[in-house]
């Protein structure tokens, strides 16, 4: 079953710490408890950065408006009246990983509630 709820190689990780008695029981055998000791294995298995996946994988975003130029309380343009900036317009380097998604998302939100 944890072979069809995870990728493989996360799964190979899980099991090492769950026992294994409890690895080799049929699903409708599992108890209410050890379904929970499952759940609390999934939610914290420490995880290690060890490096990166190297220069051909690595993406940045990068350039746009100086952020000087920007009251971020509304982000209003300090040069033009009336005019919001966000998300990918903003000169705010970063590199990937959800960091975009939560930029335009925060800066389109006080846009909004001061446009
Ligand atoms: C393939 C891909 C994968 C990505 N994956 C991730 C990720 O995993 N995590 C992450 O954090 N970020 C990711 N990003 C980046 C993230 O999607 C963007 O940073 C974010 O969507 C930018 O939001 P935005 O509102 O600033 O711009 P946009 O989402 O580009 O919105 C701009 C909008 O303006 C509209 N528009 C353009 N010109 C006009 C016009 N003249 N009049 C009216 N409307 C106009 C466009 O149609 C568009 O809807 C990914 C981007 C791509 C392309």
């Amino acid at each position: 079953m944890l072979k069809a709820l995870v990728p493989p190689g996360l799964g190979k990780a899980l099991a090492e710490h769950i026992p294994t008695e409890l690895l080799e029981k049929k699903v409708n055998a599992v108890s209410q408890e050890e379904r929970k000791s499952i759940g609390r294995i999934l939610k914290g298995l420490p995880l290690t950065v060890t490096g990166t996946m190297g220069y051909d994988w690595a993406v940045v975003c990068d350039g746009g408006v100086d952020m000087t130029e920007i009251d971020t309380r509304t982000m209003a343009s300090r040069l033009f009246p009336n005019l919001f900036i966000v998300g990918d317009l903003l000169h705010i380097s970063r590199p990937s990983g959800g960091f975009s998604l939560q930029l335009c998302w925060t800066s389109g939100r006080i846009a909004g509630e001061n446009a």
